[in-house]
């Protein structure tokens, strides 16, 4: 643990001391860690985190499985919190306002994907929450698993009243996530879609899937999910583990969200979309090959999509708020995040952790 001292001896007096919990390498359980917040500039909001969701993306990257991790590293991208001060600028927020945070705190503002309100695309790489930059290129962001974050107000969402501030927490990207590629690919009401994987994602996407009107099937390879699914509000189950089931659902379905985290054969389930229809790749597992006949026979499409924008995610917050929708939750203390990322490896999650920040002041 970094001590108050060291962390004081680095400080600059513009600077705000903050516990968090952080993975100091990719071999190491998360434990506790102090970082700096910078005092918020003139468009800046200083945003006290009450929840921040447990992403399988932040195990990926906290043990490194992406190639690409900045230690220190505190996780986290799916912040909700109260702003507790804001910059001189700043005319959209208030103290005492709820907002959230997502997956991305700026980006260049200047390329055509942001100026598309499509800042997760930006050409100029987007300031992921964590493990990444600010727009200087060298100070490191740090995430939500922490007592409070400074963010520039464009890219702080409102938390409309009435959705619960704990279930509110996932749907800063496992809901964008879901959202994002159903809304763009044009999916219609009464339209078959596959949730592939009972997760995070996967449960935001049997919700919001049938929040919109289509038929929604879950495809798992855990069978004890069944009924889980229903009450979820899916209307068909398959267990992938099942003999017999790609045969027997092949070309039935419109459009397949696929969500699952760790390898597993495409192929298999591309065969299960009907003619000129596609699968989203949402789920990021390490490589795994594609037979062109999958794709060929049937002009199907494989493609794949990232979070969603800040307009976008607003409209998500706005759609979740009108339709009732929110993420089934384990809410946790901090203290209990490394056997929290154990049981999310595990497909052990009913159906997402989020950590009480409480907890850890
Ligand atoms: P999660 O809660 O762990 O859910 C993943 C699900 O995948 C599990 O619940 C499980 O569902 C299934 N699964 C796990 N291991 C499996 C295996 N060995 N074989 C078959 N299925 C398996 O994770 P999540 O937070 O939803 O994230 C899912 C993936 O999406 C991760 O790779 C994450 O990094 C990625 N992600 C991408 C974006 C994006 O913008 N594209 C955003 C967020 C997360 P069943 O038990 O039902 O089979
Ligand atoms: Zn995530
Ligand atoms: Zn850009």
């Amino acid at each position: 643990m970094l001590t108050a001292d060291s962390a004081a001896a680095t400080r600059t007096p513009t600077q705000l001391e903050t516990p968090a919990y952080a993975a100091t390498s990719a071999t190491v359980p998360l434990a506790p860690f102090t970082i700096n917040r910078r005092e918020p500039g003139a468009h800046d909001v200083l945003i006290e985190i009450l929840y921040c969701g447990v992403c399988h993306s932040d195990i990926h990257q906290a043990r490194g499985e992406w190639g690409q991790s900045t230690f220190p590293m505190v996780p986290g991208h799916e912040i909700i919190g109260k702003v507790a001060r804001v910059g001189s600028e700043v005319r959209k927020w208030k103290a005492g306002d709820t907002v959230g945070v997502g997956c991305f705190v700026d980006s260049c503002r200047q390329c055509e994907p942001c100026r598309a309100g499509e800042e997760q695309y930006c050409d100029n790489t987007p300031s992921f929450t964590y493990n990444g930059y600010e727009r200087d290129g060298k100070t490191v962001t740090q995430g939500g698993y922490s007592s409070q974050i400074t963010v520039d107000e464009n890219y702080v969402l409102r938390i409309p009243d009435g959705i619960p501030l704990a279930g509110a927490a996932p749907l800063l990207c496992a809901g964008i996530t879901m959202y994002s590629p159903l809304r763009h690919f044009g999916v219609k009401p009464g339209d078959a879609v596959a949730v592939l994987g009972l997760g995070g994602l996967g449960h935001m996407g049997v919700k919001l899937a049938k929040a919109m009107g289509m038929h929604v099937t879950v495809l798992s390879h855990s069978p004890n999910k069944r009924e889980d699914a229903l009450r979820l509000g899916a209307d068909d189950f398959i267990a992938t583990k099942d003999d017999g089931i790609f045969k027997k659902h092949a070309n039935r379905f419109d459009f397949i969200l696929d969500s699952v985290s760790a390898p597993h054969d495409f192929n298999n389930y591309l065969g299960l979309l009907r003619r000129d229809r596609t699968m989203v790749l949402v789920g990021i597992p390490d490589p795994s090959p594609v037979n062109a006949f999958s794709l060929v026979g049937r002009r199907r499409s494989l493609a794949g999509s990232c979070i969603g924008g800040i307009r976008e995610t607003q409209e998500m917050l706005d759609f979740c708020a009108q339709h009732n929708v929110a993420s089934d939750v384990e809410v946790i203390a901090i203290q209990q995040i490394n056997e929290a990322y154990e049981r999310t490896v595990k497909s052990d999650v009913r159906y997402r952790f989020v950590i009480d920040m409480a907890t850890l002041r």
